[in-house]
């Protein structure tokens, strides 16, 4: 093992769909503070990990562990959602008709019942947290305005503050800078680099480019399980990727 934490971990994780093996003996280490980016052909099984991860598809065997002895398989996805783990689908889905900032309080009374929503005062301390989210994803200049008049890019970094306000201690992105503009794509390596500084991040990314800025350990995966690991120089180098993205 390694010597750092591991924060999650995958052991010889697989499924089968209708007796198809979309996983097949998946092993990943994630180390606490790590951002891992994740590519691979299309088909290679990148959705369904995200899926076993938050609790969406539970695995025919192996071991998912989060913290070091909390079994990810054994929970659902609130409970996985919970104990620290964030998703962001690819899709941005924020709430169109709401200013930016009632984004983000929103995202911040999540755990709040509606009963006490009613009666909530928002305090100074959730004030400055929520101008430090807006800050963050760099929304601060449009903080009045509705979610619906954004660009798609800042939809997506809106929707990244939403999910930060839940404090994750990993945080799951599936290709966030598909249909970002080069200007957007470049700021987005930028704050998920800043998000890493104080969580985990897994970034599942076809844009090399991008990839390339995070400048970040790349996992290959390819029929279900691992095919490359190392930085993006050591696996473009590597036959067997060179041949699961341009053979066939
Ligand atoms: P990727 O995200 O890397 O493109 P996926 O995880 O979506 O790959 O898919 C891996 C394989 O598993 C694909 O062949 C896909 O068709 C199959 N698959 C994924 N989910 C299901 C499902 N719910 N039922 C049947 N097959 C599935």
């Amino acid at each position: 093992l390694p010597l750092t934490p591991v924060l999650l971990y995958l052991d010889d994780v697989s499924v089968s769909f209708d007796g198809f093996k979309a996983i097949n003996g998946l092993s990943l280490a994630i180390e606490a503070g790590e951002m891992r980016a994740i590519i691979g052909p299309n088909g290679a099984g990148k959705t369904t990990m995200m899926d076993i991860i938050t609790g969406k598809t539970r695995p025919d065997s192996g071991d998912v562990l989060f913290e070091g002895d909390m079994d990810l398989t054994q929970h659902d996805e609130t409970e996985i959602a919970q104990a620290g783990i964030g998703r962001k689908f690819q899709k941005p889905t924020v709430f169109e008709d709401q200013t930016v900032r009632e984004n983000i309080e929103l995202a911040l009374a999540g755990e709040r019942s509606v009963f006490a929503s009613l009666f909530y005062q928002e305090s100074e301390a959730d004030k400055a947290r929520i101008n430090a989210l807006l800050d963050t994803v760099r929304l601060t200049h449009r903080a009045s305005e509705l979610a619906a008049d954004l660009s798609h890019g800042q939809k997506q970094w809106l929707e990244i503050g939403m999910l930060l306000a839940q404090d994750p201690k990993l945080l799951l992105v599936d290709e966030p800078v598909a249909g970002m503009t080069d200007a957007e794509t470049i700021e987005t390596a930028k704050l998920l680099r800043e998000i890493a500084k104080t969580r985990s991040v897994i970034v599942v990314e076809h844009d090399m480019g991008f990839i390339r800025d995070l400048d970040v350990k790349v996992t290959v995966l390819a029929e279900g399980s691992v095919l490359a690991e190392g930085s993006l120089d050591h696996v473009s180098a590597h036959p067997d990727v060179i041949e699961s993205y341009l053979g066939r």
